[in-house]
């Protein structure tokens, strides 16, 4: 059995019960084949791949807190640090009732690769808690981030652990997180990213995610000879990845025609009108039935199984950027079949396995997460630098900075899948040069 088929075998027997950990692993470790392939038994011997997918430690608490009713609610904390070979971990809190283990394991696996795609000294982790911020008063949402910073802060600091937002933790969620993290630690330092402007956040973090996705996006269309102008867009989502999306891609010229949520999507045949999108989802926080109310061009549709929601229409791009597993084969065929020329991922692993391949195989280049959506994390390592050099750089410069990093990271995947024989494949290109900095860091750190 090959080095890569042993490893998945042990992974699937030790964490089965954790199926988008796998789902991650096996997307990861088939396209590295070649690279393995080329010294198998020196990565044997040195247990590399086991070593890679097993996090460096997992940290699970409890998390207790008073609702307004004067009720004691209990949480269940995830702080997964996965790898520092290259450098501090680094990754986002998610809070969603569907957070687990697994899933946090999963993005903190990606976030590896992801983050050292930046070509910043970034390690990988992820963590989260399976709290509910929805219908939550701002009291509650204090009460919760409080609590789960008390017992997260033994496990975190600027050098150490630094966190950042993700589904569900936006600027609100963090401060109050590190107000509590000031306060029991006695220490004003950047231990999150994410934070608001007068407490050393950065200019351009909140568009970096959804600006960046553009920005590559824009190169790889072209380097295949073509122009984001006139370009019709389907995107997913109505987030914070979602709407900073929406906005570049218009400024770059293109027409963004969906968006969604949880509960249902928008079909707007004018072109999502972002002013609009920002205040119902970041002023409001209300649901997409608002926008549709208030737009006439626009139709609200409810979400129900079976159905393709926004990946139904005629579009020449599709930017999947709610959440994991949201794009699945039969969406795939229906872009594919009303002919999307270019898939880019928003969102960690949006796009099934099985989705992946179908545009491979139809030839519509496609970026995976770890790429596409690196510049969030590649913004906060910038204000990571910012906060160590107590200054703070202006929006040209971040952004700047980050079109410099997107449009390296397209280059740089593009170069890695050219070198292995793979031209075309970035979801290979990606994992294989995110897999070759960090275990050279690794093998030269020795066996720890
Ligand atoms: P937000 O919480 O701001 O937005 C998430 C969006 O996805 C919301 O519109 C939400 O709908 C929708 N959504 C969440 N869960 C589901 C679900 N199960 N089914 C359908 N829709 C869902 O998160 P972000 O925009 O920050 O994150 C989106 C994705 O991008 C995630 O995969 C995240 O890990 C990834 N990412 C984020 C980065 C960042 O900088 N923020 C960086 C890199 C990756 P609703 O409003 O109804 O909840």
């Amino acid at each position: 059995m090959s080095y890569v088929d042993e490893v998945m075998e042990k992974v699937k027997k030790r964490d089965g019960d954790q199926p988008e950990f796998i789902q991650a692993v096996t997307e990861v470790l088939n396209s590295l084949r070649p690279v393995i392939e080329k010294d198998e038994e020196k990565y044997r011997k040195m247990a590399i791949l086991e070593r890679i997918t097993e996090p460096d430690r997992q940290i699970m608490f409890r998390v207790p807190w008073v609702d307004d009713n004067g009720q004691v609610q209990v949480n269940r904390g995830f702080r997964v640090q996965f790898n520092n070979a290259i450098g501090p971990y680094k990754g986002g809190l998610r809070l969603h009732p569907s957070v687990n283990l697994g899933i946090i394991k999963f993005l903190g696996f990606e976030q590896v690769f992801k983050n050292s795609l930046t070509t910043l000294p970034i390690g990988g982790g992820k963590g989260g808690s399976d709290f509910d911020p929805k219908g939550k008063s701002d009291r509650e949402i204090m009460a919760f981030c409080q609590s789960f910073m008390t017992e997260l802060c033994k496990y975190i600091g600027a050098d150490v652990d630094v966190p950042a937002g993700d589904i569900g933790t936006g600027a609100r969620e963090i401060g109050f997180m590190f107000g509590q993290y000031k306060r029991i630690r006695g220490m004003y330092e950047g231990v999150l990213t994410g934070k608001g402007l007068s407490y050393g956040g950065s200019l351009a973090r909140t568009e970096a995610t959804g600006y960046g996705l553009l920005y590559l996006t824009e190169e790889m269309v072209k380097c295949h000879g073509d122009k984001m102008e006139g370009k019709v867009i389907a995107v997913s989502g109505a987030g914070n990845v979602a709407t900073y999306a929406i906005q570049k891609a218009q400024q770059l010229g293109a027409k963004v025609v969906t968006c969604s949520d949880s509960t249902g999507w928008i079909y707007d045949e004018d072109g999502i009108d972002v002013a609009l999108l920002k205040e119902v989802k970041e002023v409001k926080r209300a649901r997409l039935t608002e926008y549709a109310a208030a737009r006439p061009s626009a139709k609200y549709f409810e979400k129900k199984d079976g159905e393709h929601g926004v990946w139904q229409y005629k579009v020449d791009i599709a930017l999947p950027c709610a959440t994991q597993n949201e794009l699945d084969i039969e969406d795939a065929k229906m872009l594919v079949a009303n002919g999307v020329k270019y898939v880019a991922e928003g969102a960690n692993m949006p796009t099934t396995l099985d989705a992946t391949e179908y545009f491979q195989k139809n030839n519509v280049p496609f970026v995976c997460g770890k790429a596409s959506n690196a510049g969030g994390v590649a913004t906060s390592a910038l204000e990571m630098s910012q906060n160590s050099e107590r200054l703070s750089w202006s929006f040209e410069e971040v952004d700047s900075k980050l079109k410099g990093i997107m449009v390296g990271i397209y280059h740089n995947i593009d170069d890695a899948a050219k070198e292995y024989g793979m031209e075309g494949n970035y979801v290979a290109g990606a994992n294989i040069a995110g897999f070759k900095k960090v275990v050279d860091a690794m093998i030269a750190q020795g066996v720890c």
